[in-house]
């Protein structure tokens, strides 16, 4: 009903097309009189009246960690860059590690797809984590509250907590059984994907909120766990740091390798020589990451690596890129075929047989099957063997008591353990193992462990700041307030409420990449920043589902000139006396950000 309305606009100015010369308007959309109208209150026909309220972008509301990508990208486009990073800091403390390393379902959901192709929101993050400069202890109570947590382990899940409690004003402690800080985005993610310099750049943006560190301390073993009684709560963000084994090594320690302790430390296993025949297994990020690794470690040289996998291409888990990425680089990957027997020869490794295989995929439960096909064999003669088939939680380090499922510690949606003042998140509570989730996770954990102090009932906080129906709540909206804000957490805007009249199709901007046979011989980072007219026509694309950007189209819509702009405030409201309820500025609002309500008697 409402763009029936406007699109009769067009008719409209046909008509006043006709009366230009009369009218002297060059204009047709401008409403005009010759003389005054003040006199007639039109308002007084009014059955409803305009209301201004952003809502939420459908990029947020899938964005594991619900940044606000929308405001980022307006105060981006006006050149705020610091301002577009403070706003990804508000929830995410690790913008350059999740533009370049997530795996970006905000693009999936992206408005723009229906409309060309979606934004490039990873890469307008990282663009904008790189060049932003925020001091974030300007604003917060840096230790003004008593309470102290411990967090163990500090991957991204333990980061995010750490940052987000301390941001609280919590006195924060991570504990890491390893000599540096990030868990796998340090021993996992090869550099040619995430630089170390950016993690270390991030990491000490968060260090900077007063949080202590104790490394090289592996709770449950250098510490009990008891020990951390004097703190009030505890976060345990372990992840899973076991690479799960296929094979009986015995003797063939050095032959037979677990993906994860190769990453780990990739020169500690003499794999230089790039003459021996390496076959790596599994189908997911670790297995690829592992193949360009070794193929770095050989020159650049890949004829004697192969990855081995049940799935078909389309099937594994490694995300399409990366697999589109190792084949460029020319790694050969055999998909529908498992391992099936070892041969040894003279106490080494000798050949592997494998068989044709297909894999079942429980879309519900996510749990998979594999299943052999035919009696076809192949013999593969074998150097060495790299199993890369999934990680499990060390479970000898728990502590006593904690309820474990499935390999993971049971929590509820909010992070809470079994125990009393323990709380959990990330890859070890068996979700999505990816970074974005862990540092949602360890957001959620901030928020019960704030709502376990301060004995508020989180249910009903949760609901008040939760984004959509998502599983993660809005941090700013959390530590302001809702009061000052125009925004409507729970609605989320369609492509079929965008007006896009307003918009004209354009290709996205994808960055550079280093060419394959240059990068396959080196560490150096694979995908390059987007330039800076990429970001700015980048930007430009974005829709602002749901968000207003002071475009003014509805004061040049509004029939009645009845759209007010406080201007210091930069907020929007009607004039009672003479708006009569239209519609028009409802309609016209390229972003859905007037409702019509009805109104009250
Ligand atoms: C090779 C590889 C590539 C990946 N690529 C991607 C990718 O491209 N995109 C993506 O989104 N995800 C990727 N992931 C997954 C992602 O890295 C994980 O989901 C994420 O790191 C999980 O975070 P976490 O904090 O739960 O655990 P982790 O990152 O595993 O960190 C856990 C930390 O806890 C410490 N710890 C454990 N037990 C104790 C203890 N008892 N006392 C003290 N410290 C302890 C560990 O030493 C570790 O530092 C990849 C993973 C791997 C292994
Ligand atoms: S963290 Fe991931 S999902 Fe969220 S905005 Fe960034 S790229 Fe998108
Ligand atoms: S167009 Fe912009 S605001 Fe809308 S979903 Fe895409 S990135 Fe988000
Ligand atoms: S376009 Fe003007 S008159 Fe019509 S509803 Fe909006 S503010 Fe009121």
């Amino acid at each position: 009903m409402k763009r029936f309305l406007y699109l009769e606009k067009k008719d409209l100015g046909t008509i006043l097309n006709q009366y230009r010369p009369l009218l002297k308007i060059n204009d047709p959309f401008v409403p005009i009189s010759s003389d005054t109208s003040l006199i007639f209150k039109t308002g007084g026909q009014r059955s409803e009246r305009p209301f201004f309220i952003n809502k939420v972008a459908p990029c947020r509301h899938v964005c594991p960690i619900g940044i606000d990508i929308p405001t980022a990208f307006y105060l981006a486009s006006q050149g705020d860059i610091d301002g577009a990073l403070r706003t990804y800091l508000q929830d995410n403390p690790l913008p350059g590690i999740c533009g370049r390393v997530c795996y970006h379902p905000c693009e999936m959901e992206c408005n723009r797809v229906n409309f060309d192709e979606s934004i490039n929101i990873r890469s307008l993050e990282r663009f904008l984590s790189d060049q932003g400069h925020v001091d974030i202890t300007r604003d917060v109570p840096i230790h003004s509250k008593k309470e102290k947590i411990a967090v163990i382990g500090s991957g991204p899940a333990g980061l995010s907590a750490a940052y987000h409690l301390a941001r609280l004003g919590y006195r924060v402690t991570i504990f890491e059984a390893k000599s540096e800080l990030g868990g796998m985005l340090r021993y996992g993610i090869p550099s040619y994907r995430l630089p170390r310099s950016i993690l270390d750049r991030e990491i000490e943006r968060i260090h900077s909120l007063g949080i202590q560190t104790q490394l090289e301390t592996t709770v449950g073993k250098d510490l009990s766990w008891k020990e951390l009684e004097s703190f009030d709560a505890v976060f345990m963000s372990l992840g899973l740091q076991s690479g799960k084994t296929l094979f009986e090594t015995d003797g063939l320690e050095n032959d037979i390798l677990i993906g994860l302790d190769f990453l780990a430390n990739p020169k500690r296993w003499s794999l230089e020589d790039d003459t021996q025949k390496t076959l790596i297994i599994g189908g997911g990020n670790v297995a690829i990451d592992v193949a360009r690794t070794l193929l770095r470690l050989h020159q650049g040289k890949g004829t004697n690596i192969t990855v081995l996998c049940p799935e078909s291409r389309d099937q594994m888990p490694a995300l399409p890129e990366e697999v589109k990425e190792a084949l460029e680089e020319g790694i050969n990957i055999l998909n529908g075929w498992a391992p099936h027997k070892l041969h040894r020869e003279d106490g080494r490794l000798f050949s592997l047989d494998f068989c044709r295989a297909e894999v079942k995929i429980d879309e519900e439960s996510g749990t998979m099957e594999i299943i052999r096909v035919g009696k076809e064999i192949q013999k593969h003669m074998v150097d060495k063997i790299i199993v890369a088939i999934g990680q499990r939680m060390k479970s000898d380090n728990l502590p006593p008591g904690i309820e474990i499922k499935q390999g993971g510690i049971v929590t509820d949606r909010f992070g809470r353990t079994s125990l009393p003042k323990f709380f959990s998140g990330g890859d070890a509570i068996r979700g999505k193992a990816f970074v974005a989730n862990a540092i949602a996770g360890g957001k959620m954990g901030a928020f019960a462990i704030s709502c376990f102090f301060e004995g508020r009932d989180i249910e009903i906080e949760f609901q008040r700041y939760q984004i959509g129906d998502s599983q993660i709540y809005s941090f700013p909206h959390f530590i302001g307030g809702l009061e000052k804000d125009t925004i409507h957490l729970k609605t989320v805007v369609s492509f079929d409420q965008i007006n896009t009249l307003f918009f004209s199709k354009n290709a996205r901007n994808n960055p550079d990449k280093l060419e394959p046979e240059t990068r396959k011989k080196t560490f150096e980072e694979v995908t390059r920043s987007l330039k800076q007219a990429g970001m700015e026509e980048e930007i430009s694309r974005c829709f602002h589902c749901g968000t207003c950007i002071d475009c003014e189209i509805c004061l040049d819509f509004c029939p009645d000139i009845s759209i007010i702009k406080d201007t210091k405030l930069g907020i929007y409201s009607f004039d009672s006396d003479y708006c009569k309820g239209c519609g028009v500025c409802s309609v016209a609002c390229p972003r859905n950000v007037i409702e019509m309500v009805g109104e009250t008697i």
